[in-house]
């Protein structure tokens, strides 16, 4: 029998493995996407759907290609259970999948119960993440066009790791844009449990103190561990508490569900540990790990970019496992993280990361990386055309 490749997540990391192992294959391995969502959505730009800039229509992209182009098998369900011994997927719907390699890209799963509350306040609609881009994201706009002018918007930051270091940050920037525009007496209180802003920091200070001065004020050290939703209270460890209109609360994050339960967050029971070479998990044989699920090594960010790089080390690594040929020994990653701080200007960082077979581990490359000196509306168009770039290269 043909072997048979079960995909699950249509995310960065799992629509691209879907197609590069089709096409790679010169479309002879069979390859089965399991994903609930009708579209993929996509978290880079989605904070430009708050700051109103752009529309879910907009970071919307349909799966129709990797069918009709790619011959990929879509199936619209959720993964409810893997059998890693038994090697088989069984879905929400009941029907279950035998698969010789299993590709699981699943995101992240919001750690609800470390903030007391918060999936009370999160349930009732009250208070959102929009970590995950989606209905929510909308949800989260209607909530800021709802705020009076003169209101505060509060952001709570986990303590990193979590996913896309800098989105917080230019979320606290599309807010105040927002802001500045519509609704100038408002505020925008970012309120981080980390000891600093940890990506970009000097550049989103800078634009803070000169764009949105008045506007946007940060404070470190704030880690949130109880909301109350009818007051807007948020409380933390040491610090006083905050009151705010609008609360978007971030809980601590880890591997998506599905990787948890089936016991592949061997790293500090939040994180799926890799062989990097395969990205094939250390629990178990033939699943391979990829996304924001996966422990990171040092200078490796938890970003759509690297999902999409983490999908085609893989492909080739499943591809030559499967035809006994050996796994490339030196694979790269790549990463450009853009932030657009209002509609048209953005800044960047960006890495290249090889691995070192002697540590096993991935390294950035010296003097690979590169940021911004300062936002610029030429970056903006390099921004948006990064997101055209990776969708077309998951999708079309
Ligand atoms: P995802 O892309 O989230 O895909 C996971 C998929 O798995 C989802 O479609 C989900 O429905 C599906 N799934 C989950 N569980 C199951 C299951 N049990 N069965 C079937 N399907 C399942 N990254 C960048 O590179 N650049 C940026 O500018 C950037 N900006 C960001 C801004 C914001 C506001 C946010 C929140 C994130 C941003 N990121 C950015 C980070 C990026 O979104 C993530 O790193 C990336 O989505 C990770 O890819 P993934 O495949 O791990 O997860």
């Amino acid at each position: 029998a043909k072997a048979q490749v079960v995909v699950v997540g249509g995310g960065y990391g799992g629509a691209t493995a879907a197609k590069y192992l089709r096409m790679w294959s010169d479309y002879r391995l069979q390859v089965v996407l399991v994903e609930p969502n009708d579209a993929f959505v996509s978290c880079p730009v989605s904070n430009l759907v708050l700051g109103g800039y752009k529309t879910m229509a907009d970071i919307t992209t349909p799966y129709d290609n990797l069918r009709k182009r790619h011959g990929v098998t879509l199936v619209k369900d959720r993964a409810e259970r893997i059998d890693p011994a038994k090697k088989t997927v069984t879905l929400a719907s009941g029907a279950t999948i035998a698969y010789d390699k299993l590709v699981l890209s699943p995101g992240i799963d919001l750690m609800f119960d470390g903030i007391q509350g918060l999936k009370a306040a999160h349930d009732e609609g009250r208070i959102l993440q929009a970590w995950k881009a989606g209905p929510e994201t909308a949800a989260l706009r209607r909530q800021l066009e709802a705020m009076p002018d003169g209101g505060v918007y509060a952001l709570t930051i986990p303590e990193a790791p979590y996913r896309c270091p800098p989105g917080p940050y230019e979320r606290a920037c599309q807010v105040a844009s927002y802001f500045k525009a519509a609704k100038p007496r408002s505020k925008v209180l970012v309120l981080d449990a980390n000891q600093d802003v940890t990506s970009k920091g000097p550049l989103f200070k800078k634009v803070w103190a000169e764009q949105f001065a008045g506007i946007v004020e940060y404070r470190p050290q704030h880690n949130a561990v109880a909301v109350d939703a009818k007051s807007g209270v948020i409380k933390f460890d040491v610090q006083d508490e905050v009151k705010a209109d609008v609360l978007n609360v971030l809980p601590p994050m880890r591997a998506g569900l599905i990787a948890v339960q089936t016991g592949l967050a061997n790293a500090n029971a939040r994180w799926c540990n890799v062989d990097y070479l395969t990205f094939q998990s250390t629990a178990a044989k033939d699943i391979h790990v990829l996304g924001d699920s996966i422990q990171i090594a040092p200078g490796m960010p938890k970003s759509g970019h690297m999902a999409n790089s983490h999908a085609k080390v893989a492909a080739a690594a499943i591809l030559a496992e499967l035809a006994g040929w050996p796994v490339n020994p030196a694979p790269m990653l790549t990463n450009t993280c853009y932030s657009f701080v209002d509609g048209k200007n953005v800044i960047h960082v960006a890495s290249v990361h090889e691995y070192v077979a002697a540590e096993k581990t991935f390294k950035t490359v010296a003097g690979s990386g590169g940021v911004s000196t300062g936002p610029s509306e030429m970056e903006g168009v390099y921004g948006w055309n990064w997101a055209q770039n990776i969708w077309a290269d998951m999708l079309a």
